[in-house]
């Protein structure tokens, strides 16, 4: 009897068995007859669409066949190729099979496991510290005469919803500096730099005897004498955090490290958080901990221009750059177009995603991620927010690669910012911007060839990157 009983089981389970491998054999079928499958397909002359048509490729193996033997060859092709037509067989791939672009959406999902970021966290307690921290500053130098920090903003890749890794995330901030009571800026820019202009920013001291008239406790700079301004009031601008006549980068940025120190103990947050200053001469870095919770933080200085949301920062680009330049920054303006788009998008737009995948593989090239960024910001002009959603998120990928493709080719990546008409109206730029001719971003690349040619290497890096993500 028991012998007769496993028989039957037995008999049972290699049954169903059988069944399954069938219904996978149908399913498999059903996908290879898909007219739509790429896999098929006749390759097409442009690079771009080969490379692409690659990853369709290699993705739809993932779900025909794990055996499959992966063709890296592609990567080759990519290097020798060096035409740029436009893909006659995209329009065909757009209405490509919606189950292939399903199983595609959850392959990169699980493929590539973007890092989860918890952005927000980070963003809120760094922006709830500086709320903080400002007014105590503002209280702190009501008699002197140093420049009065402004409303903190929230710039770069984590305030804008993407970052490449949580490992060394920094949490950008920029603090505008305003003239204290008395004083005037005056931007000096210098015309020569194409591509983040320098600028000086000139101290003036102005007559405030009306104020003086009016009761003010401030005893006009221009018109007492020097020996009764030393007497009763503190020193001007010009004498603490100036180098002649010009506001001092690293001098600012030096009070403002001695002050938060003093003014962290002053804070409700200095119960619970550890502070620790990272010392650097052209911004303040901080990192706050507690328990398994850290944050780093870096507050760069500006002075606005004018009214609008451009900036010139203390931010530095290159060593020996004088303690009295400031750089022309773009970084309010774009975190505010961040901001349009969010506001603009679907909740569930995917925008961010594609950006932070793209940088994240960028990590350890020589590329810049600004440049990445730059095309991702002129597709969000021109592609419809309603087209970045998940659904969208392999047409996007493919869309900034091939822009950023064409840009290599041609050496011209426009700024965006600047000379750039679609730039949302809704954010201010100097009247000049608009109208100006765009810098190029890629100017460096069409002067210098080996330049050009690392570049190119480098595409073909992040594509390949891209590619072992996926297999
Ligand atoms: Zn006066």
């Amino acid at each position: 009897m028991a012998w007769g009983a496993l028989l039957v089981w037995q008999l049972w389970a290699v049954t169903g068995i059988l069944v399954l491998l069938l219904v996978l054999l149908l399913g498999l079928h059903r996908i290879r007859r898909d007219p739509n499958s790429s896999g098929h397909k006749e390759r097409s002359s442009s690079n771009l669409a080969e490379e692409e048509e690659g990853h369709n490729m290699l993705a739809k193996k993932e779900i025909e066949s794990d055996k499959e033997e992966v063709n890296n060859d592609e990567t080759g092709e990519e290097v020798n190729a060096t035409g740029n037509e436009e893909d006659k067989h995209h329009a065909n791939e757009e209405d490509g099979g919606h189950n292939v672009k399903r199983h595609l959406g959850s392959l990169l999902e699980e493929r590539i496991q973007l890092p989860v970021l918890d952005l927000d966290k980070g963003c809120s307690v760094i922006m709830d510290l500086m709320d903080k921290l400002i007014p105590i500053f503002g209280q702190g130098l009501s008699k002197s005469f140093y420049p009065v920090p402004q409303q903190a903003i929230g710039v770069g890749s984590a305030f804008e919803g993407w970052s490449p890794s949580a490992q060394d995330l920094v949490y950008h901030v920029l603090v505008p500096l305003s003239p204290p009571p008395g004083h005037a800026f005056h931007l000096e820019l210098d015309a020569a730099g194409v591509l983040q202009r320098n600028c000086c920013v000139r101290v003036e001291l102005l007559c405030t005897c009306t104020r003086e008239q009016l009761g003010e406790d401030m005893l006009c700079f221009l018109h007492h004498s020097e020996e009764e301004l030393r007497r009763k009031q503190d020193p001007s601008l010009l004498h603490i955090l100036c180098t002649g006549t010009y506001l001092d980068v690293e001098k600012t940025v030096h009070w403002f490290y001695r002050s938060v120190r003093v003014a962290w103990l002053l804070l409700p947050q200095s119960r619970h958080w550890h502070l620790m200053l990272q010392p650097s001469s052209r911004s303040c870095r901080f990192q706050l901990s507690r328990d398994q919770e850290s944050f780093t933080a870096e507050v760069i200085f500006g002075v606005q221009q004018g009214d609008s949301d451009i900036f010139v920062g203390s931010q530095s680009t290159e060593a020996g750059i004088p303690s009295t330049t400031w750089l022309e920054t773009y970084a309010v303006a774009e975190a505010k177009f961040f901001r349009h788009i969010s506001m603009q998008a679907p909740h569930d737009s995917w925008h961010c995603k594609c950006l932070q995948l793209l940088s994240r593989i960028l990590v350890g090239v020589g590329f810049s991620s600004y440049a990445l960024k730059t095309v991702v910001m002129h597709l969000l002009s021109t592609v419809p927010l309603t087209q970045w959603c998940r659904k969208d998120f392999w047409r996007r990928m493919r869309d900034t690669l091939k822009y950023l493709r064409c840009s290599l080719d041609t050496k011209l990546l426009n700024h965006f910012v600047i000379g750039n008409k679609r730039f949302p109206m809704e954010i201010s730029l100097p009247s000049d911007f608009r109208v100006a001719e765009a810098p190029n971003l890629f100017q460096h690349l069409a002067s210098n060839p080996d330049a050009h040619m690392k570049a190119m290497q480098e595409y073909v890096h992040l594509l390949h990157q891209l590619k072992q993500m996926l297999v």
